[in-house]
């Protein structure tokens, strides 16, 4: 198995008596972008949380399987240890604290890291570089921010920690479409960079315009994996997670109207 990246090898996860994911394996290769898709409750979020070591905050665990980092078990670590270990999350909702300047929220994201001064003072310069807002607002309440710029900085703080592999949650989630396009282009902006990107998404069209490899979980269990590209050319993918109907019966529907347009690809304005 490879000793670089991030491997989760048949991970099973229950809340109690819930079974939310069952016998999940997964990839995220170094420097790479991949999507996990599906439908509320397939157990996105679950599957971030086994991997940042939190499950126990929502009184879950890990029932089977492992997850290794760069050849490293994580089982066991406290969820500071695998910050400390180069992954961050991101979680969904993008909860920042309201009441804490911007600036604060930043210095708070640095605190798990093992980087030095140095390396935390460069870490704020590409923040701050990715999203010129969060100086601009360095010492205006987090809360006051909007609902963008609120995901801005939950990915700055984040990116404070300064990981090699960054855990997204549904960074598009209740942005408008021009935001989530800046969102995203963010993303792709923050692995050119040199950080690999598990993303977790509703929104279909976008993650598989980011990813190079995706996985769709279905009712806690991976349904179907592949290339990206491969993913979004499907029609079974196509209908069933980005709200495409099936060309051949919409044509047959609208006898000889065009067809669909195929998938517009990434392209966002800045
Ligand atoms: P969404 O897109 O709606 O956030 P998701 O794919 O992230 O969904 P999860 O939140 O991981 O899905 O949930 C997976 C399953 O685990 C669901 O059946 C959910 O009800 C259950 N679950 C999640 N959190 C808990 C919890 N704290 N206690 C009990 N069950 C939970």
């Amino acid at each position: 198995m490879a000793d670089s990246g991030l491997v989760v090898d048949g991970v099973s996860v229950g809340y109690g008596p819930v079974r939310a994911l069952r016998d999940v394996s997964l990839y995220v290769p170094e420097g790479a972008v991949v999507a996990v898709l599906g439908n509320n409750g397939a157990g996105k979020s679950t599957l971030l949380r086994a991997i940042s070591r939190t499950l126990g905050f929502q009184r879950g665990a890990v029932t089977a399987g492992t997850i290794r980092f760069c050849g490293r078990p994580l089982d066991g670590l406290a969820p500071d240890r695998v910050v400390a270990a180069g992954i961050a999350q991101v979680p969904e909702g993008r909860r920042v604290f309201a009441r804490m300047t911007v600036a604060d929220n930043l210095r708070a994201g640095a605190l798990g890291s093992a980087g030095s001064r140095a390396a935390k003072a460069t870490a704020l310069r590409r923040v701050h570089e990715l999203f010129p807002v969060l100086a601009d607002r360095a010492a205006q309440r987090a809360g006051l921010l909007s609902g963008g710029e609120q995901q801005m900085l939950a990915v700055g703080r984040a990116l404070m920690a300064s990981p090699r592999l960054l855990l997204l949650d549904e960074p598009s989630l209740g942005l408008a479409p021009l935001m989530a396009a800046r969102i995203a282009e963010t993303v792709l902006e923050i692995n050119a960079q040199g950080t690999s990107v598990l993303l977790v998404e509703q929104n279909a069209a976008l993650a598989l315009r980011l990813a190079s490899q995706a996985y769709v979980l279905d009712v806690g269990e991976v349904a179907v994996e592949g290339p990206a590209a491969d993913l979004a050319a499907s029609d079974e993918i196509r209908r069933r997670y980005l709200g495409v109907v099936d060309e051949t019966a919409a044509a047959d529907a609208t006898r000889g109207a065009e067809t669909l347009p195929s998938l517009p690809r990434w392209g966002g304005p800045r």
